[in-house]
Order: structure tokens, then C-alpha cells, then sequence
């Protein structure tokens, strides 16, 4: 999420999932999801290993997911760090492509 401050300007951003602060100098990049619910790419890479590479996820099929605030009935991964932290298969493949077609992110989707 983003904290700001009265008057609208950022103080700073941090992955709804882990709570880590992003650094914009660092090598994790965040993707935004509505109502600037955030998530970080090392918690997008293990939420993808578990839930599009490895299945797991499914008993949370139809949770609020925080990143697009709807209840899917889709696989869904639960951050271990924050149990009001869930995102959808949905919103975790679409993160994934965004992230692959930026050259500049760097970042590569886990391989099972
Ligand atoms: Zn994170
Ligand atoms: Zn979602």
C-alpha cells in the first residue's frame, strides 16, 4: 500500500504481502493492484510457484483477493506474513506477463 501524507504526496510504499518497503534503489519492483494494493516480485515469484506451477491454493478459491478486491473462484495464495494477504491466480498471471513484457523488470517467472 501507499502511505501518503494530507496532502497527497507519498511518504512510502510497502508490499501488502511481506510489508517490505520499496526501495526504489533495490532490485524488487512492486505491482499495483486496485486501490493501491501492492505486491512485491519476490512475493509474486513464490505465489506463482505455488499456485500456477505447483496447484496448491485451491481450499482459498472464492477469498477476497487483495490486489483486484474480488472473490474468485480461483486458486488463490495466502501470504504467510499476513494472513489478510491473498492473490488470485488471475491477478498473479497477469502480473507475471506484465512483468516479462518490461524489459527492464528483469524479472523471469519461476520454472517448476
Ligand atoms: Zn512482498
Ligand atoms: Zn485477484
Amino acid at each position: 500500500m501507499h502511505q501518503t501524507r494530507p496532502d497527497g504526496t507519498l511518504i512510502r510504499s510497502t508490499c501488502d504481502f511481506c510489508g517490505k518497503e520499496w526501495d526504489p534503489h533495490g532490485a524488487d519492483l512492486m505491482i499495483e493492484g486496485h486501490q493501491g494494493a501492492l505486491i512485491c516480485t519476490s512475493c509474486l515469484s513464490v505465489a506463482y510457484s505455488h499456485v500456477a506451477i505447483l496447484g496448491e491454493g485451491g481450499d482459498l478459491a472464492g477469498a477476497k483477493c487483495t490486489l483486484c478486491l474480488e472473490e474468485r473462484a480461483q486458486p488463490q495464495w495466502q501470504s504467510p506474513a499476513n494472513d489478510a494477504g491473498k492473490v488470485c491466480l488471475r491477478c498473479i498471471k497477469q502480473a507475471a506477463t506484465a512483468l516479462e513484457k518490461d524489459p527492464e523488470s528483469g524479472w523471469k517467472r519461476p520454472r517448476a
